[in-house]
């Protein structure tokens, strides 16, 4: 099965970890540290944090930039659930943006979702293609609201040459197994703001600062969310790849972007000229012929090897939020979850299997488009 996206482990990558699961320290130390001063490398960000996972790194954000019980948060619902959930926690309610026909928030319909109660915009880079960046910081900076990138899918991916992580007042990436690099579980929260790191890092561990020996202080709450050493070493690794992953991803993202260039039947993403994306995703957008057999579209591809996923259901959709928030339909989004599917795109395949996808995705399509809503 070629899966839409999936890690790539190598022998440098296992080197690494057993020497670390060999060595005195196996919780945080050392390799943290470096693998936090690699991302800020990467990046060009002043301060990097990693966490246990993208899920606490967004935990930790909110929590530490300030966002409380009647907060409002305007947000895209194309997204994992973890980009809400973790403000619905501190009891912050999400004012939904609705999206483009390429996964990102539209950014034109945010400024009128504003209200006295409004906090923040929580951004997703969807697939790893940047949002449109500069509206969106132009927009809260004029209302003073804080501008929160949940990256998570778009580590390596930029605007002028500018990396994601460096846009936004705290910008989140996940190293999940899947993401564009992996520490198996993982991520980070980057940020120029030193003071919002200091925080992060108490946060991260028991809100407990080191003093002399043996005396400590615990001086704000926190939690253990911290990485292990055998992950972060892990990261480093990976880091050092990711340019060759997303070089590869996007050989293969163009591939796909040429042989589908005259399809009648669905959309591709489209990227602007002076942007890079991770390319962690690659989506296909189908036309409203195609909505009702999207079901066996679907089975077909898995039938035939195709590993593809639907991302992602709105997030207001799930029964949690409908309880808590009540019915939202907002009709970009909706139209978005009927329609895409993301094709198999990762670093681990050869262009024979980009030809294979792409083959069988326009045998597929084409095989459904006219069968429409009557069977
Ligand atoms: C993967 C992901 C997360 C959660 O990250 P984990 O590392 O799995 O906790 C959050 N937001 C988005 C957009 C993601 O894709």
């Amino acid at each position: 099965m070629l899966s839409y996206s999936t890690q790539l482990i190598e022998d440098d990558d296992i080197a690494l970890v057993n020497e670390v699961l060999q060595s005195r320290l196996l919780a945080q130390g050392p390799r943290v540290a470096q693998f936090e001063q690699d991302l800020c490398e990467y990046t060009g960000a002043a301060y990097a944090v990693v966490f246990n996972s993208g899920t606490s790194a967004l935990q930790a954000a909110y929590s530490v930039i300030g966002i409380q019980e009647g907060d409002e948060i305007i947000t895209t619902p194309i997204s994992f659930v973890a980009t809400s959930n973790m403000f619905v926690q501190l009891g912050a309610k999400p004012i939904w943006c609705d999206v483009k026909l390429d996964g990102n928030i539209n950014e034109k319909q945010i400024e009128k979702l504003i209200t006295p109660k409004t906090k923040a915009i929580v951004v997703v880079d969807f697939a790893g293609k940047p949002v449109v960046m500069q509206s969106i910081q132009n927009i809260a900076k004029k209302h003073k609201l804080l501008l929160i990138d949940d990256a998570s899918h778009a580590l390596g991916s930029s605007i002028d040459g500018k990396k994601l992580g460096t846009f936004a007042d705290m910008s989140i990436f996940s190293f999940h197994a899947i993401k564009p690099i992996t520490t198996s579980e993982g991520g980070a929260v980057l940020t120029d703001n030193a003071e919002y790191a200091e925080k992060l890092r108490l946060f991260r561990s028991h809100g407990v600062l080191k003093k002399e020996l043996w005396n400590s202080d615990m001086v704000s709450m926190g939690y253990n969310l911290r990485m292990t050493e055998v992950a972060a070493a892990l990261g480093s690794s990976q880091l050092k790849k990711l340019d060759k992953f997303i070089a590869k991803r996007n050989e293969i993202a163009s591939y796909f972007d040429e042989r589908f260039k005259n399809e009648k039947l669905f959309l591709t993403q489209k990227l602007e000229k002076n942007t890079i994306s991770s390319r962690h995703l690659y989506p296909i957008i189908l036309n409203p012929e195609l909505h009702c057999p999207k079901e066996d579209i679907f089975k077909e591809m898995q039938t035939r090897g195709l590993g593809v996923q639907v991302h992602y259901k709105p997030i207001y959709k799930n029964s949690f939020y409908q309880k808590q928030f009540g019915m939202v339909s907002l009709p970009v989004a909706n139209d978005f979850y009927n329609s895409e599917i993301s094709i198999p795109c990762n670093q681990t395949m050869s262009m024979q299997d980009a030809e294979y996808v792409a083959d069988t995705v326009l045998n597929i399509l084409n095989k459904y488009a006219y069968r429409g809503c009557s069977f």
